[in-house]
C-alpha cells in the first residue's frame, strides 16, 4: 500500500514544471490527481502518461483567473474521485521588473493569476472541504517574499499576499477541518523565467537557476512530505532552497 492511496488532489499549473513533477510523484505514491492548466495538451499527455503506469489521472482546463474553471475543476474531480482531499494552488506568473518601470500589465497580471487565482481556488475548494469535513489548501509561494530584492517587489507582494491570506485562513478554522500549507521554493529549474518580459532580467534569473536551482522533483516531494502526514498535523510553512542559494 502507497502512503497516499485514496488521496484526491487537484493540482493548477500541472502543465510544466513544480505542478507536473507534483502530479507524477504523488500519482506514484497512491493519490488520484486532477491536472489542471492552460495548456490542454500537457495535461492531457502527462494524465495520459499516468494512466499508462497504472495512476489514477484526470485533466481539466483551467485558467485560474475565471473562478468558474475553478469551480468546474472541484467538481471535475468530485464526479471523477468521489471528492476533494487536497488543492495544490500552485498556478503562477512573474513578468517582474523594477516598479519604476511602471509596468501595470504584468502587475495586473501577477495579481489575477497569483492571487486572485488562489482566491478562485479556496472559494470553490472550501464548501467542500466543510462539507466533507477534512481539506488541505497547498499553495506555492516563494522565497522571494521572504528575501525581499530588487525586479522581484511585486511578485514578492503577490506572494506574501497568499502567505497572509493563508495565515487568516487558519486562524478562522479551529474547528481542525482545514489544513493549509505554504511552500515557498527557492530557485527551481522550471520555464517560470519564460514569463519575464525584459530580456535582461530574464537571462539573468536563467543564469541563476543554471547555476543553482532545484529539480522540480525536489519542491514535489516538500509537497508530499505535508499532504501525507495525519489529518491532526499541519505543515504550515516550508522554505526549500538550493542549499548555495545566497
Ligand atoms: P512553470 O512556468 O513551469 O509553471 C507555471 C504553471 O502555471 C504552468 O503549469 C502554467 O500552465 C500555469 N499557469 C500560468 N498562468 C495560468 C493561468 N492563468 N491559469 C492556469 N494556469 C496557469 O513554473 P514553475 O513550476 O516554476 O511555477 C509553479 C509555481 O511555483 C508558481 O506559482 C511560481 O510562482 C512558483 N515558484 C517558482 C519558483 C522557481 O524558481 N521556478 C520559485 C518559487 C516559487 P499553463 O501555461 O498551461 O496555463
Amino acid at each position: 500500500m502507497s502512503t497516499l492511496d485514496g488521496t484526491v488532489v487537484a493540482i493548477t499549473g500541472a502543465s510544466s514544471g513544480i505542478g507536473e513533477a507534483t502530479a507524477r510523484l504523488l500519482a506514484g505514491r497512491g493519490a488520484a490527481v486532477v491536472l489542471a492548466a492552460r495548456r490542454t495538451d500537457r495535461i492531457d499527455t502527462i494524465a495520459q502518461e499516468i494512466r499508462d503506469a497504472g495512476g489514477h489521472a484526470l485533466s481539466c482546463p483551467v485558467d485560474v483567473t475565471r473562478a468558474e474553471d475553478l469551480h468546474r475543476l472541484v467538481g471535475t474531480t468530485v464526479d471523477g474521485f468521489g471528492r476533494l482531499d487536497v488543492l495544490v494552488s500552485n498556478a503562477g506568473i512573474a513578468p517582474i521588473s523594477q516598479v519604476a518601470d511602471l509596468d501595470t500589465d504584468g502587475w495586473t497580471a501577477m495579481i489575477d493569476v497569483n492571487l486572485r487565482g488562489v482566491l478562485n481556488g479556496i472559494a470553490a475548494a472550501l464548501p467542500v472541504f466543510r462539507e466533507q469535513g477534512r481539506g488541505h489548501l497547498v499553495t506555492t509561494v516563494s522565497t522571494a517574499g521572504l528575501k525581499i530584492t530588487p525586479t522581484m517587489a511585486v511578485y514578492a507582494a503577490t506572494k506574501n499576499a497568499v502567505r497572509t491570506l493563508l495565515e487568516g485562513l487558519r486562524q478562522e478554522s479551529t474547528d481542525g477541518v482545514l489544513r493549509t500549507t505554504a511552500i515557498s521554493p527557492g530557485y527551481v529549474r522550471t520555464n517560470l523565467a519564460d514569463s519575464m518580459p525584459d530580456a535582461t532580467i530574464r537571462e539573468r534569473i536563467r543564469d541563476n537557476m543554471r547555476e543553482s536551482a532545484l529539480p522540480p522533483e525536489a519542491v514535489a516531494r516538500a509537497i508530499a512530505f505535508a499532504v501525507e502526514q495525519p489529518d491532526d498535523v499541519e505543515i504550515g510553512e516550508l522554505s526549500i532552497r538550493p542549499t548555495a542559494q545566497g
